[in-house]
């Protein structure tokens, strides 16, 4: 708009206007053809910054009102002017009264009479810097969107509400090789490789027949030329109008065969190892049960004969052999028992048998059978009970082969002429059980304490190894204080001695117990 340089007899006050000029939401002006402001409306004067019309229209006779910013828009519009042209929709940036710089879009004409004399000048302003920022947000959301498209590996979909594809981003083909054109119009299911009426697919349809949204749903896509099918993941929400109308769902979808392969070989590999794994189980349960059978012959008949049942065997180094045979004939006969057992354990085939055990009665028995061993070794056992855990829920067998395993090492690395101490301790959590063997032998290396729970895990090596024994009795043990729900902890110094604990947690204290701490 010009602004008038003319001075007196400016017309346009606000009485002046139409109702409905004042009413309209963008700015109206007239003026002569010399640009002599004659008319105007509020929606001007607010654009423009003045509180009201009189005073735009009396600025604009003072020749102060706002003008382009752009000096050359201003000239090239004084040209226009002279030159009775047209202006339609041209966006500028103007200055409002305050300083403000503000775009506006104008549409301008000349009005001319009968005779083609320009009679006056005429057009709109609408102040459009707001529209003009929203369209540039607009511009710069679509930007952001098409160069996270550009470099993410997955694609962009739609589909309408018949829920046939109706969008690809090109990423589909670029990582899939898959021409957008054929899969547009049509429904998933007809892509898709294999039975759609499957449990899978039919949860899919059901999600998308109730308008939910759905996580990566995989399957696979059927390609042409009979190439390998593809594995597709998609994840979609729907779409809905400002009415709640369902207009179809939008999503994204990758390709994900490389790792269902790997997942589908991993999984083959698992049961290959599973399977291998229970063969190796059967295999052990068989063949120790067939050396166990004539084992038991051996001990019977060398017992016999040890024991001159028919008869004096005569010469007294036949008699020794035959105590040596016994003596090995047993230790391969536990050493059996214990590969069985550990075997059971790690196929998951030994199911505990709890019952509610007298632990005084349980670690007594224990330490009678390995009495004659520890008096063998000059070894003292000595025991203190604990009358506040009266009994533990276990499983009776598997107690007291802990013990005896925990006792035949203690007494087995011990000094002789030294003691060991049993004993029943409260928790460390104020509530479980925890029975505890401690002697003062050879301790175990901090390095080798992983080690030693271990199948056949020993601290020496088989060749220099002064101590006879499978190397199965502490992996035995810890697998059984697990089947607890409990811990095998071991404490040593080497040089100073063992502390080995049966960690039992507060679920296998005896109701006993309960009933005589309330
Ligand atoms: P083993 O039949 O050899 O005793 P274990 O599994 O019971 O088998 O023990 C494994 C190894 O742990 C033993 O060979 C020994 O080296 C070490 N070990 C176990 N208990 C003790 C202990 N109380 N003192 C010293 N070393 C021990």
């Amino acid at each position: 708009m010009a602004d008038s340089t003319e001075s007196g007899g400016a017309v346009g006050s606000a009485g002046e206007q139409s109702d409905l000029v004042s009413a309209l939401p963008i700015g109206v002006y007239r003026t002569t053809p010399s640009g002599r402001l004659l008319l105007a409306n509020k929606a001007l004067a607010d654009i423009y910054g003045y509180p009201g019309v009189d005073s735009l229209v009396e600025a604009a006779a003072e020749g102060k009102l706002a003008w382009y910013a752009d000096p050359d828009r201003r000239d090239a519009f004084v040209r226009l002017m002279e030159s009775w042209g047209e202006i339609d929709r041209l966006v500028s940036e103007v200055q409002s009264r305050d300083g403000r710089r503000i775009w506006v879009s104008e549409t301008a004409r000349f009005v001319r009479d009968a005779d083609d004399t320009p009679l006056y000048y005429e057009g709109t302003i609408q102040d459009i810097t707001d529209l003009l920022s929203v369209q540039r947000a607009l511009r710069e959301s679509e930007r952001r969107f098409r160069d996270y498209a550009e470099i993410a590996s997955d694609w962009f979909w739609e589909m309408d509400e018949t829920l046939c594809f109706s969008y690809f981003s090109d990423t589909l083909a670029t990582e899939t090789g898959i021409d957008p054109q054929k899969l547009l119009g049509r429904g998933r299911p007809e892509s898709a490789l294999g039975d759609t009426g499957d449990p899978h697919w039919q949860a899919h349809l059901d999600d998308l027949k109730n308008r939910r949204a759905f996580y990566d749903f995989r399957y696979p896509f059927k390609r042409p030329d009979n190439h390998d099918p593809l594995v597709i993941s998609a994840s979609g929400v729907p779409i809905f109008d400002e009415n709640g109308v369902f207009r179809g769902y939008r999503g994204v979808g990758s390709n994900v065969t490389e790792e269902a392969r790997v997942q589908q070989s991993l999984y083959e590999a698992k049961l290959q190892a599973e399977f291998a794994n229970r063969a190796k189980s059967d295999f052990i349960a068989n063949v120790s049960h067939e050396l166990r059978t004539p084992l038991n012959a051996i001990l019977g008949f060398t017992d016999i004969m040890r024991d001159e049942l028919f008869g004096p065997i005569g010469v007294p180094r036949y008699t020794r052999y035959l105590e040596d045979i016994h003596t090995s004939a047993s230790h391969l006969l536990s050493i059996i028992n214990m590969i069985l057992d550990l075997s059971k354990i790690e196929a998951g085939k030994l199911e505990l048998d709890d019952v509610e055990i007298t632990l005084d009665d349980c670690i007594r028995g224990a330490i009678e059978l390995i009495n004659p061993l520890a008096r063998e070794r000059q070894v003292r056992i000595e025991f203190t009970p604990n009358p506040d855990i009266p009994t533990l829920i276990a499983d009776e067998r598997a107690l007291r082969q802990m013990l005896l395993n925990l006792l035949s090492n203690a007494v087995k690395f011990s000094e002789s002429r030294s003691s060991i101490e049993v004993a029943v301790d409260i928790g460390a959590d104020g509530e479980g059980a925890v029975v505890r063997v401690s002697d003062v032998g050879m301790g175990i290396p901090e390095d080798k304490l992983d080690l030693v729970t271990q199948p056949f895990g020993h601290t020496e090596s088989s060749l220099s190894r002064s101590y006879e024994g499978s190397g199965l009795g502490l992996a035995i043990t810890r697998r059984l204080i697990e089947l607890h729900d409990g811990a095998l902890e071991i404490e040593s110094t080497v040089g100073q001695g063992t502390t080995v604990r049966l960690i039992f947690p507060k679920e296998r204290r005896g109701g006993v117990v309960a009933d005589r701490q309330m």
